[in-house]
């Protein structure tokens, strides 16, 4: 097949660029290179089977493709929160001009959604029934009504157009070809820890997530695409939860030197809670995740470690 794959140069979009050249497929990887880099994909340029196209997906694009695979929006709170009405044209426009294109080609096309539609969620761990609690008008509000309107767009394309849709909800996700400054935590504790600087913890650290290594994604997202007919959503990710202290002492021990744990201001919006029921995945999908954070941690930090020694 011919797959189109939107911010392909970012860090999960390089991975997902990788994983379908290697099942034979042509990519094309369309990125504006805001949080992407042209260093996560430059080693593909030699395959004859990968293209690179820098584009903003806020304007409209045309490829004669199979698949898209719909990845570009800046992932990291600093980085969305930059410029926060451009992070909300992406994510609509983006989801716009990709339907567009797999209405007119007869394409499958796949929205990379996210856990942020729940929100600050009450009710926990998340099934994707779960509508959310979300502030329309806070600091988040850019990305997470961003994504929530685009899962409308996907929804509506199909009900309208019949367009074939994927949706897939990401949990938190980790892995090498982060950007050492993406502003995501375990990036953040990971370069921290490494340059004997003192870890960062917002808050009292008492918030949780679930960290999914970056190739038990992957596989999540290859399954939900290529099934016959589920469209989503479906919660890809690893239902282990960890407070914020518990990943910072995790990362200090395999890392190891002088850091020490700070406390700072907790930003606006910070969900108190996060956990994927990943019980439709498992059943539909067979998908599991098979990489513990424990284990996660150590290619992650082995990534960095030679981004950090230069
Ligand atoms: P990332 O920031 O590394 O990648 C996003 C990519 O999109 C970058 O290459 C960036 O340059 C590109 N991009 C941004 N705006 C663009 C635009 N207007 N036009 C073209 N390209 C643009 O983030 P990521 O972690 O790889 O996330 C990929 C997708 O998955 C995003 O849509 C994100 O919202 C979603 N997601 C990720 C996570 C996670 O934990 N990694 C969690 C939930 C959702
Ligand atoms: N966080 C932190 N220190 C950091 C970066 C983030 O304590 O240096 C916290 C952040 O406040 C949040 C959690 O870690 O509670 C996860 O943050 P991240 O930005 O990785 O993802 P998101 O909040 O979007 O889930």
């Amino acid at each position: 097949m011919r797959i189109l794959i939107t911010g392909g140069a970012g860090f999960l979009g390089s991975h997902l660029c990788e994983r379908l050249l290697k099942e034979g497929h042509e990519v094309i990887c369309l990125d504006n290179f805001f949080t992407g880099r042209k260093k996560n994909v430059v080693h593909l340029l030699k395959n004859p089977d990968f293209e690179l196209v820098r584009h903003d997906v806020t304007n409209p694009f045309h490829f004669e493709v199979d698949q898209i695979y719909n990845l570009a929006c800046p992932a990291s709170p600093p980085h969305y929160q930059h410029n926060p009405i451009k992070t909300t044209k992406t994510s609509f426009l983006g989801a716009m001009h990709s339907l567009g294109l797999a209405k007119r080609v007869g394409a499958r096309v796949f929205q990379a959604s996210t856990s942020e539609v729940y929100g600050d969620p009450e009710v926990h761990p998340q099934p994707e029934t779960y509508k959310g609690c979300v502030n329309p008008i806070g600091i988040r509000s850019c990305y997470d009504e961003g994504k929530r309107v685009a899962e409308t767009l996907f929804f509506d394309y199909h009900r309208q157009h019949g367009t074939e849709i994927r949706v897939v909800r990401i949990f938190n996700t980790y892995g090498p070809n982060m950007l050492p400054d993406d502003g995501r935590v375990v990036s953040n504790f990971i370069v921290q820890a490494l340059q004997g600087k003192d870890l960062t913890i917002y808050g009292d650290g008492t918030q949780t997530r679930s960290f999914c290594y970056v190739d038990d994604l992957i596989e999540g997202f290859v399954r939900l695409m290529n099934h016959p007919t589920l469209q989503g959503p479906v919660n890809i990710g690893n239902p282990g939860e960890f407070t914020m202290l518990q990943l910072a002492e995790m990362v200090l021990k395999k890392v190891g030197g002088p850091s020490k744990i700070t406390f700072h201001p907790l930003p606006g919006d910070d969900p108190k809670q996060r956990r994927p029921d990943i019980t439709l995945a498992s059943k539909e999908l067979g998908w599991q995740p098979q990489v513990t954070l424990e284990q996660g941690l150590e290619p992650t930090i082995e990534y960095f470690r030679k981004l950090v020694k230069g």
